[in-house]
């Protein structure tokens, strides 16, 4: 099915050939033709699925009819993701005369209100923190909203915004078209589910329990203790290209990305702590291929959308099994193939067991050859032997390091460890974009 059969007018069409896209994804051909007959919508999608365009083009679609004012509003957890969709917004919208703007905490408001009581914006995409800021300060009106979506709503949950969504949904006007996408879909969104949405339609296109096809998934034991070491070794044996791995905690990911530094890795690292800037460094050297490695906590799991990501590696195994979706959703984005690493030291067995019941099926375990792995204490770092106490973006600390224990012994069938340069060119060359 072309995009042309989908309803949407000659400009967006433009605007979606402009960006590349020749098919529209499974969530988009589902999506687009229910939105723009304005019913609401709850979408359970992939991550990588498409499902931003799944939204925006319809919204855009309906503000080119009426007036000039503020009538779409997308509301995300992240300012990654919000900065993320607005470029995807103004990407779509570029042959129309809608204003798209973005609204986030962590940078100045002055900016952000000028921006809104200017020349003013069609669509805003915002965090709902800031999003009340700027509505304590009067710098934006909601009167005139006619769409409202959450996206990654369950994130937005799982970070507590659920009172400011509640209070967001009570300035807005009622009657209005509420779409809510989100990968996953705890009980927690239902109260926030039922106070925004009237008589949704349902499309699931992503049972929350599975991941996107082409990644392939491996775990690999390893005591606490040489979990750098054998990161190192992984990523010196497999062929990779930009790879995110992930962490539990802020200090954790500075303590990792300034170990992998010292072993000659490029590394940039991503979390909570870091300025916006500094963020926003780090995502443009990993997109431009400036760092190989971006070393994140969860904050980067979602919405973050690099292309090219050959390789997710969770360091630490993730909290929920509803992160390790999020997180290695992070590649085999739009069809490409990735591969996702899970290092598993003894006391994270019970985590890995979690997510394999959430799969629904098993992960491979594998081992390295030749790596030794009970060797005692590997190139010691005296300054990171002694982690300071900390907690992570989710407000959760590290983990208590137990003794060493050797591995499970190893399982025949898993990915192999030579280089691969042919899959790595071969997955490239597959890619959509
Ligand atoms: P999303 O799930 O919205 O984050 O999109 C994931 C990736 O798929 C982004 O890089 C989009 O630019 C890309 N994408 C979205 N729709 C299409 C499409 N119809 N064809 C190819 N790529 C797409």
């Amino acid at each position: 099915m072309p995009f042309a059969a989908l309803g949407l007018p000659a400009p967006l069409l433009r605007g979606v050939r402009a960006a590349g896209y020749n098919t529209p994804t499974p969530i988009q051909q589902r999506a687009i033709p229910l939105i723009l007959e304005g019913v609401d919508v709850v979408g359970a999608a992939q991550t990588g699925s498409g499902k931003t365009a799944a939204f925006v083009l319809p919204i855009l679609a309906r503000l080119l009819e009426g007036v000039h004012a503020l009538r779409g509003l997308v509301l995300v957890p992240t300012r990654e993701l919000a900065a993320q969709v607005e470029t995807a917004a103004r990407d779509y919208a570029r042959y129309t005369r809608l204003n798209v703007g973005v609204a986030y905490g962590g940078v100045r408001i002055e900016p952000q209100e000028r921006m809104l009581r200017g020349e003013g914006v069609d669509l805003l995409v915002a965090t709902p923190g800031r999003l009340l800021d700027l509505h304590g300060r009067q710098s934006v009106a909601f009167e005139d909203i006619e769409v409202l979506v959450l996206d990654e709503a369950d994130r937005m949950v799982d970070m507590g915004f659920a009172p400011d969504l509640q209070r967001i949904l009570r300035l807005l006007p009622k009657k209005r078209q509420t779409l809510m996408f989100s990968a996953t879909m705890p009980p927690e969104l239902n109260k926030v589910a039922g106070q925004a949405l009237v008589d949704a339609v349902r499309i699931d296109l992503a049972p929350a329990t599975r991941t996107v096809a082409g990644i392939t998934q491996a775990v690999y034991p390893v005591s606490k203790h040489l979990k750098t070491d054998l990161l190192d070794e992984v990523l010196k044996r497999t062929s990779m290209g930009s790879v995110i791995v992930f962490v539990r905690t802020k200090h954790g990911a500075d303590r990792l990305a300034r170990q992998l530094e010292r072993r000659g890795h490029s590394v940039a690292a991503l979390h909570g702590n870091r300025t916006q800037s500094q963020r926003e460094r780090a995502l443009r050297d990993l997109k431009r291929g400036r760092v190989q490695l971006l070393v994140a906590t969860d904050i980067a799991s979602r919405g973050i959308d690099v292309n090219d990501i050959t390789h997710v590696i969770n360091f630490d195994v993730p909290h929920t099994p509803e992160d390790y979706v999020h997180r290695i959703g992070r590649t085999g984005r739009a069809d490409a193939l990735g591969d996702a690493f899970t290092l598993m030291s003894p006391d994270e067995r019970r985590d890995v067991e979690a997510i394999e019941r959430f799969l629904g099926r098993s992960i491979v375990r594998v081992q390295i050859p030749d790596f030794d792995y009970h060797r005692r204490l590997a190139t010691p770092e005296p300054r990171d032997l002694h982690p300071r106490s900390s907690s992570g973006d989710s407000g959760r600390g590290d983990r208590p390091a137990r003794s060493s224990s050797p591995p499970p012994p190893p399982r025949p069938a898993g990915p192999s460890h030579g280089r691969r340069p042919a899959k790595a060119d071969d997955r490239r060359s597959r890619k959509r974009m």
